[in-house]
């Protein structure tokens, strides 16, 4: 069964009771990734999403948990962090021809939905906290292979320790 058959919900006894409510609870690993930023497979993704039919469609609203990793754009340093995103999205029963999102019938793919929410919850870049220098790429083999007596001489020392504390 293909990972996204697990975003497939159908909605049918939703859509026909206006204001009705059903919970649905996720959990699933994913391949999503923008930019810096991969959606770890492991955890999977978690999510507790509320549908509620509204005149056009049905809401989609609840949190969706995943770990993610991130690279940082000056110094490629990775590191994990769990995030918690805030759904709230109208999946419609008509294409509006608004980019919006399109119920297939009584069937509703809450993965863009979902993706979209989290991908776009990032951060434009990744970035060290504290800062670090822009070595970038190989900068750090080098360093390292420096003796320890030439490295406390150089400016990229500080710059070094800076980014290993943040491991
Ligand atoms: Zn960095």
């Amino acid at each position: 069964m293909p990972t996204g058959s697990r975003f497939l919900v159908p909605v049918g006894d939703v859509l026909r009771h206006l204001g009705r409510t059903r919970a649905v609870h996720i959990e699933t690993p994913v391949d999503w990734s923008i930019e810096q930023f991969t959606v770890l497979p492991q955890p999977p993704l978690g999510a507790d999403i509320d549908l509620t039919a509204v005149p056009g469609g049905i809401v989609v609203r609840g949190p969706v948990e995943v770990v993610v990793r991130a690279t940082c754009g000056r110094c490629l340093r990775q590191w994990d962090e769990a995030r918690v995103v805030d759904v709230s999205q109208l999946a419609e029963t008509v294409d509006e021809g608004d980019d919006g999102y399109v119920l297939d019938g009584d069937l509703l793919d809450l993965e863009p939905i979902l993706r979209d929410e989290v991908l776009l919850g990032l951060p434009l870049v990744a970035r060290c906290d504290p800062p670090c220098s822009q070595l970038g790429e190989g900068a750090e083999t080098r360093l390292n292979a420096a003796a320890p007596e030439a490295r406390s001489d150089t400016p990229f020392a500080a710059l070094q320790d800076l980014c290993d504390a943040g491991d």
